[in-house]
């Protein structure tokens, strides 16, 4: 049985199912710097500046917050800019890639492998939970469905601190307006 520990080694765009241990953002966006000039590919001012922000955002932006993040800088840049980096950056499994039927895709530029989010349904808020240890739980379903694992996906949906406020804020309090 192929161990979780060891994925293909052509896994090229695939995830990494055991991530090294978290680095520094200055370490981050120099490894995948070198990891695409090493590659083969330019990294041109906007490429750059896409990168940073992706690497120094905990939000997981969208293409549209990362391409209006860099408006002012770059101004005739286009959205589709950031589309072809985003999509150079997961084929070259760079980024985590989270699609949501209602918010779009969002990025993870920070651990571009499998792992849990816990998701606002109210603002769309997208949080990384503390790290957890997954691995068992994926033995186990190794053990118990005889599948080879490549990736998984976990999300938790609830309401964020702040939303949670203020649906305390704006609480209905005319339940009986309108039901005369
Ligand atoms: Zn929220
Ligand atoms: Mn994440």
């Amino acid at each position: 049985m192929r161990s979780v520990r060891n994925p293909p080694d052509s896994s090229r765009g695939r995830f990494n199912l055991s991530p090294a241990v978290t680095t520094t953002e200055d370490d981050r966006l120099r490894k995948i710097v070198n990891h695409l000039q090493e590659s083969g590919h330019r990294i041109t001012p906007q490429r750059y500046s896409i990168l940073k922000v992706l690497v120094e955002s905990r939000e997981h932006p969208s293409a549209e917050a990362i391409y209006r993040e860099l408006g002012t800088i770059f101004p005739t840049m286009s959205l589709a800019t950031v589309y072809k980096t985003l999509a150079l950056l997961k084929q070259e499994g760079e980024v985590l890639e989270l699609g949501f039927s209602d918010l779009g895709n969002r990025y993870d530029g920070n651990k571009p492998y499998p792992h849990p989010h816990v998701i606002c349904t109210d603002c769309g808020a997208v949080v990384d939970p503390p790290q957890f240890d997954l691995e068992k739980i994926t033995r186990e379903i190794i053990r118990a469905t005889g599948f080879t694992i490549m990736t998984h996906r976990l999300d938790f949906y609830g309401l964020c601190p702040a939303c949670q406020e203020k649906s305390q804020h704006f609480a209905p309090t005319t339940d009986k307006q309108g039901s005369t």
